[in-house]
């Protein structure tokens, strides 16, 4: 079964997929004119606008995700503007690092929530996954993508960009948010 994923995003279409293989789901790219306008004031609303997008463009089966990392020392930014932060990735990385540095306490969560709708435009489900840790003192690791090489997974001394894929999707945001979708997929769409 293919499913559209609302992203422009590679590397996180290539990420659910590696969550999803062997569910019998495959995800693929919305294709051209997909262009959402993300102003939604929460997780929830910019993944249901993205979904919508995708699903105007495609007309088929939609999933969308919207994620962002929360700082709580920085009342919870940069949250939904966490790609919209800084320039490149390495920029990302040195701002927060940089914004971080007068506070003792690191506490960061990931979130993801996931909107999925029918060919139709319905909303079918919403699931919510989050990842808890703290923003390292420095960068390390080479995987994964975003803040991964800052962000230090709590219950481990390791940072997403240290874990290897599979060991970041088992316990990241978006692998638990994933997961609940499939549940939902599998128990009530095929
Ligand atoms: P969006 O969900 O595509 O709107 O963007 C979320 C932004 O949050 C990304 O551009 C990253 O900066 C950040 N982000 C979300 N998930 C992750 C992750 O798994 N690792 C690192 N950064 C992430």
């Amino acid at each position: 079964m293919k499913i559209v994923f609302a992203t422009g995003n590679e590397h996180k279409l290539q990420e659910i997929n590696e969550i999803s293989k062997g569910s019998g789901v495959e995800f693929v790219l919305p294709g051209v004119g997909f262009n959402p306008v993300e102003n939604g004031k929460t997780f929830e609303e910019n993944s249901y606008i993205k979904a919508k997008e995708a699903n105007r463009v495609s007309h088929k089966m939609t999933l969308a995700d919207d994620s962002g990392l929360c700082v709580e020392a920085l009342n919870g930014a940069p949250g939904l503007y966490s790609a919209r932060y800084a320039g490149t990735q390495q920029e990302k990385i040195d701002k927060i690092l940089k914004e971080l540095r007068p506070f003792e306490n690191r506490k960061a969560k990931f979130v993801c929530v996931m909107t999925l709708l029918d060919d139709a435009g319905n909303v079918l489900h919403v699931s919510r996954g989050e990842c808890h840790g703290e923003i390292a003192k420095s960068q390390s690791g080479q995987n994964g993508f975003g803040f991964d090489p800052v962000f230090v997974v709590e219950g481990t001394n390791k940072t997403m960009a240290e874990m290897s894929e599979d060991e970041k999707n088992r316990i990241s945001h978006r692998g638990k948010a994933l997961t609940d979708m499939l549940e939902f997929i599998h128990s009530s769409v095929v």
